[in-house]
């Protein structure tokens, strides 16, 4: 059984920006520029931004963020990503999620402009990531085909099974696995929470992605050997043996997963540091698209 081991991936990834962005200073252009909103002090939230200025610092890009108040007025928000959309110094736009409840996150994610939409969250990215045109696919599910490919896993012709519909998550991955693309070409089930034969079909799954947000959700006897498994799952579970009072927990129940697969990623350590990886490669892009 082969670890993806996510820090290993995303260190060769980081590494590859990291040099061309020096290249980019040696000759005199700036830097990449990533500009993050954080609205209210959700600690889990907290926790990812200041992972993503940290991992922006150490390739050589440069960072901004905005922190608001949790009682800032939704124009407020607005205001302040229109301002960032007509700064030409900033490449990058990301509102970190989830946003207080007062606030539209749909109004919020198509303020961003497209142009500037690291993320890949906007509808006009998501509409040519269906078309299979060139767009910023969002950091998570694009972190997973940079995975896969790091560790040359075969995915043509494979029956992938993503558990979870999100906008940020399942659904793009699914689309993506089912894409002519390298990482693709897969037949894709897409399972959700009115899937009733959920354990069926993963048992006939070569990959899964579990994506649900439900904590040691997918048992061993869900999964058929040989199978390849990505855990996208991250949830704070309370456990007053832990050192800051919680666990991070996966959805999938590793012990017990693992020595039937093929392939698997632990939680944390797995697809979590993936996405920042592919969330600095679309601020790269951006740059070279609008500024290149
Ligand atoms: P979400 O809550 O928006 O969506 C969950 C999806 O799971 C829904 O589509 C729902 O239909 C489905 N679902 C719920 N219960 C189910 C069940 N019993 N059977 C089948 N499907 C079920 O979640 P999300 O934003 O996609 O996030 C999912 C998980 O991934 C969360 O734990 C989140 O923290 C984590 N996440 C991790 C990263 C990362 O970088 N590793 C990034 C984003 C999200």
């Amino acid at each position: 059984m082969l670890v993806l081991d996510g820090k290993l991936a995303a260190a060769a990834v980081k590494e590859v920006l990291k040099a061309e962005t020096a290249e980019l200073v040696k000759k005199g252009m700036p830097a990449p520029h990533l500009a993050a909103i954080l609205v209210g002090n959700n600690g889990a939230s907290e926790t990812y931004v200041a992972s993503k200025v940290k991992n922006c610092e150490e390739t050589g890009f440069e960072s901004t963020l905005i922190r608001l108040p949790v009682d800032t007025t939704e124009s407020v928000l607005l205001e302040t990503i229109q301002s960032l959309n007509n700064n030409p110094s900033i490449d990058g736009i990301l509102v970190q999620l989830p946003l207080p409840k007062h606030i539209s996150e749909e109004k919020v994610i198509e303020t961003i402009d497209p142009r500037k939409d690291v993320d890949g969250f906007h509808p006009s990215n998501i509409g040519r990531l269906v078309q299979g045109l060139p767009t910023f696919i969002p950091a998570t599910p694009y972190g997973i085909l940079l995975l896969l490919a790091h560790y040359n896993i075969s995915t043509k012709g494979k029956h992938a099974v993503v558990i979870g519909r999100s906008n940020i998550v399942g659904r793009p991955m699914s689309i993506l696995l089912s894409s002519n693309i390298p990482q693709g070409n897969c037949t894709v089930t897409l399972c959700h929470s009115h899937t009733p034969n959920l354990k069926e079909l993963c048992l006939q799954a070569d990959i899964v992605v579990a994506a649900l947000g439900k904590p040691e959700f997918v048992t061993a006897d869900m999964v058929k050997v040989g199978a390849v498994i990505i855990d996208v799952g991250i949830t704070r579970v309370e456990d007053a043996t832990a050192k800051k009072g919680f666990r991070i927990k996966g959805d999938v129940l590793y012990q017990d997963v693992a020595p039937k697969a093929s392939a698997i990623t632990p939680v944390p350590g797995g697809v979590g540091l993936m996405t920042i990886a592919g969330l600095l490669k679309n601020t790269l892009q951006a740059y070279q698209n609008n500024r290149g």
